[in-house]
């Protein structure tokens, strides 16, 4: 299927859900994940009016966004994947937003390095919602107290909270528990936004829960091999 075509499948979905869950169609946001897809692929997509790119990887982040340079002005990019400490600055100076920190040293570093001439970097803090030792993420006994560092951090704005729950019976749980946590955090104050939960397989159980952004790339671009 052409990118365009599976974009607008995608979009079908999305809208589907909503109409589901019984929420506005424009609740949940779109973010395309095009890691391990070229330049070209990124352009075609933004051709058919996606606007949010999610990159995995820092180097191969930075390489679209250079070779993509024409087009900065009119895309944002989130970091999605996790971020070491000695990679921070050109991540403080080239993207939009980061979804997966979950450490006060990194979020401490990318307020540092966040140049003055932009806007806030836009943070979500990852959470571990399955608990599984293997996946990285805050405890969510945690992320109370590491969402107050952060809204507290000069350069960034906390936008809200990013999980990769497991797929499986019990997953739809999982997406309910980031809402409720979610939830609690808006109630103690903190002005969020953004729950980034949903990818091309679970989109549907994400946005019924709760999600306003899922993050979707196999549905787009196929299969990543
Ligand atoms: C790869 C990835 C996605 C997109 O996954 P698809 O199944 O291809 O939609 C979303 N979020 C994160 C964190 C990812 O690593």
């Amino acid at each position: 299927m052409a990118i365009s075509d599976s974009l607008h499948v995608t979009k079908s979905r999305i809208a589907a859900a909503c109409v589901a869950a019984g929420r506005p169609a424009d609740a949940v946001h779109l973010l395309v994940v095009s890691k391990t897809f070229p330049a070209a692929a990124v352009r075609e997509a933004f051709a058919a009016g996606a606007r949010a790119f999610g990159e995995n990887y820092v180097q191969e982040g930075l390489a679209k966004i250079d070779e993509l340079a024409d087009l900065r002005e009119q895309i944002e990019w989130h970091l999605i994947g996790p971020l070491q400490s000695n990679k921070t600055r050109p991540v403080a100076e080239q993207f939009d937003w980061v979804h997966a920190v979950d450490r006060l040293k990194i979020a401490e570093r990318l307020s540092e390095q966040r140049p003055a001439g932009l806007p806030p970097l836009n943070i979500c803090l990852q959470v571990n919602i399955s608990a599984e030792a293997s996946k990285s993420g805050l405890l969510p006994g945690d992320v109370r107290a590491l969402a107050h560092q952060v809204a507290a951090l000069p350069r960034l704005t906390l936008r809200g909270l990013m999980a990769v729950p497991e797929p499986g019976p019990g997953a739809l749980a999982q997406h309910q528990a980031m809402a409720a946590l979610f939830d609690a955090l808006k109630a103690e104050g903190l002005a969020l936004d953004t729950l980034s939960l949903g990818m091309s397989a679970d989109l549907e159980d994400a946005i019924r829960a709760g999600s306003t952004m899922v993050r979707v790339g196999s549905a787009i671009f196929g299969s990543r091999g």
